[in-house]
C-alpha cells in the first residue's frame, strides 16, 4: 500500500502520541506538517528553528522507531523550518498580485524576500476567533459593519489603542470577510512601514506609476500602524493622494494607530482631518471576564486544555494586553514540555514566577558565567560544554542565547563575550546575537524561552566585570 506523506505522518503522530506526554506532543509533534514522502525519506516542516532542533534531538529516536514499525523498514526523517507551518503567512508577492484571491493556492513561500514583500492575511485573525468584550465591543461592531457594507458606513474606519489589543486582528478579519463574500474584490493589507518601503523602492526603480495604480485600484485598503508615518513627509504626501483617490472612488479604507488622529502630531493636518471623517474608535485592554473568555477560546480553538484554576491564574496576572495573555499560554506550554510535566496550577505558578507576583528567589550575584549556567540549565546541556570549543549541535542554540543575554546584561565587548565561549571571535558572537534576535522576532515559542531564561536571573544583582 502506498502511503502519502500526510497519511504516513498522521500514523506516526498517532503512535508517538501514545508514548510521549500530551503537552510535548501538542507543542512539538502536532504542529509539524509532512510535505513529501519518497521511498526512503519523509520530509517534515515545522514552524520554527527551535522545533527543528527539538524534533530532531528529543523525538528523533521515537519518530524513527514509529516509522519503521509502520513501514517495516527504516526511513530517513528530515525536518526543516518553514514559514507555512506557522499560522502567520508571510509570502513574497509582487504588488501586482491580488492578495486574497491568490492566498488559497499560493505556493510555499520562498525564503528569499524582496522589497515588495507583503504580509498576507493571517488565517487566524477572523471575526470568529475574535472575542468581544466590553472594551473592544465598539471596535468589533464597527469592523463588522465595515466588512458587511464597505464604504457605506464608516470611511475611513480608524482603530486605535495600545499594543497587542487586537487592532491588526480586526483589520485582517475585515479583509477575510470581504474576500470571502466577494472574491472578486481586491483587498490589500499593508503596514505603514511596508507602504513606505514600497514607495521608496518604486521611486528607485522608476515605477511610481505602477505603485500608485496598485494601491488606488483596491476595493479595501488596510493600513496598519499609521503612526509610523509621523515625520515621513514624502510618504505622507503619497498616502494623502492614495487616500483621496480611494475615498473619492468609494473604496473602503481602514487604518490603525497607537493614538487617536488628533494626537498624531507628526502627521500633516490634512491627513489627520481626513482620518476623522469616518469613525474613530479605540480598543482598550480587556477586562478580567474578557481575558478569561479569550483564554478559553484559545484553548478550544487550538485544541489544548487548561483547567479553570490555571485560566484564572493567567487572567489575573496578565492584564496589559491579549498578546501578553497569548505569550503566557505559549510559555506555559513550552515550560510544561521542557520539564515534562502536566499543566497544573502549581506548574503555572512556577512558570510565571515573578510575573505572578510571587517572591523571586534571590540567587547569587549575576555574572556572565551565571547567565551561561542558567541558560545551560534551561536547555539541559552542561555549562562547561557551553564554555568549551565543542561544536555539537545541541550546544549551538543555548550558546547563542547565552551570548545574547550576556550582551544584553553587561556592557562587554564582543571579543570579551567570545572568551566566555571557548574564545570565539567577535564575528561569531555578533552573528549569534543577531540570530537570536531574528528568531525571537519570528518564533513566539523561542521568544518565550529566552524571556523565561532572562527571568531566571533578572532578580539577581549585577556584578561589574
Ligand atoms: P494590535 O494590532 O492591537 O497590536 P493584534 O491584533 O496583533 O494587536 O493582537 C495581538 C494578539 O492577540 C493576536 O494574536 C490576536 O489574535 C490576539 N487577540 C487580540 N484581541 C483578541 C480578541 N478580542 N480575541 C481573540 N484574540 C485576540
Ligand atoms: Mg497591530
Amino acid at each position: 500500500m502506498e502511503l502519502t506523506a500526510p497519511e504516513l505522518w498522521s500514523r506516526i503522530q498517532e503512535s508517538v502520541q501514545a508514548s510521549v506526554p500530551e503537552q510535548s506532543y501538542l507543542t512539538w509533534v502536532r504542529p509539524a506538517v509532512a510535505v513529501a514522502f519518497t521511498s526512503n525519506e519523509l520530509h517534515l516542516e515545522v514552524p520554527s528553528r527551535f522545533h527543528v532542533e527539538w524534533l530532531e534531538d528529543k523525538f528523533g529516536p521515537v519518530l524513527s522507531a514509529s516509522s519503521e514499525a509502520i513501514l517495516g523498514k527504516p526511513i530517513k526523517i528530515t525536518v526543516t523550518c518553514s514559514a507555512t507551518a506557522l499560522s502567520v503567512p508571510v509570502a513574497s508577492v509582487d504588488l501586482t498580485t491580488p492578495l486574497i484571491e491568490d492566498a488559497a493556492e499560493r505556493d510555499i513561500p520562498s525564503a528569499a524576500s524582496d522589497s515588495s514583500t507583503v504580509p498576507l492575511l493571517n488565517d487566524r485573525y477572523t471575526f470568529e476567533r475574535f472575542v468581544v468584550g466590553a472594551d473592544n465591543q465598539l471596535a468589533a461592531a464597527a469592523a463588522r459593519a465595515v466588512a458587511n457594507r464597505p464604504a457605506k458606513t464608516y470611511n475611513p474606519l480608524f482603530l486605535y489603542g495600545g499594543v497587542g489589543l487586537g487592532k491588526t486582528h480586526l483589520m485582517h478579519a475585515i479583509g477575510h470577510h470581504m474576500g470571502s463574500e466577494n472574491p472578486q474584490r481586491s483587498v490589500c493589507y499593508v503596514s505603514s512601514e511596508q507602504f513606505m518601503n514600497d514607495l521608496v523602492a518604486s521611486i528607485q526603480q522608476g515605477t511610481t506609476a505602477a505603485f500608485r495604480r496598485q494601491y488606488r485600484e483596491m476595493d479595501l485598503l488596510l493600513v496598519d500602524d499609521i503612526h509610523f508615518l509621523e515625520g515621513k513627509e514624502r510618504t505622507q504626501e503619497e498616502f494623502f493622494h492614495t487616500f483621496n483617490a480611494l475615498y473619492d472612488a468609494q473604496r473602503q479604507i481602514v487604518l490603525t494607530s497607537d493614538r487617536p488622529p488628533k494626537d498624531l502630531s507628526g502627521l500633516e493636518n490634512r491627513l489627520v482631518s481626513r482620518f476623522e471623517w469616518g469613525l474613530v474608535v479605540d480598543v482598550k485592554p480587556p477586562d478580567y471576564e474578557t481575558r478569561m473568555a479569550i483564554l478559553q477560546k484559545k484553548a478550544a480553538d487550538d485544541g489544548f486544555s487548561l483547567d479553570s484554576e490555571v485560566i484564572e491564574l493567567i487572567a489575573h496576572s496578565c492584564t496589559a494586553s491579549v498578546r501578553e495573555l497569548e505569550g503566557a499560554v505559549i510559555k506555559l506550554l513550552a515550560y510544561s514540555s521542557l520539564t515534562n510535566r502536566e499543566i497544573t496550577p502549581d506548574l503555572a505558578r512556577a512558570a510565571f514566577r515573578g510575573a505572578l507576583g510571587q517572591q523571586r528567589e534571590r540567587g547569587p550575584v549575576l555574572s556572565p558565567e551565571r547567565i551561561r549556567e542558567i541558560v545551560a540549565r534551561r536547555w539541559r546541556v552542561r555549562a562547561d560544554a557551553l564554555a568549551s570549543k565543542r561544536r555539537t549541535k545541541d550546544l549551538t542554540i543555548p550558546r547563542q542565547v547565552a551570548m545574547f543575554l550576556i550582551k544584553e546584561a553587561f556592557d562587554l565587548s564582543l571579543v570579551r563575550i567570545g572568551e566566555f565561549f571557548g574564545g570565539r571571535d567577535h564575528s561569531t558572537v555578533i552573528h549569534s546575537i543577531r540570530k537570536v534576535e531574528e528568531d525571537m522576532e519570528r518564533d513566539p515559542v523561542f521568544r518565550e524561552l529566552v524571556h523565561a531564561a532572562r527571568e531566571d536571573f533578572t532578580g539577581t544583582d549585577s556584578a561589574s566585570v
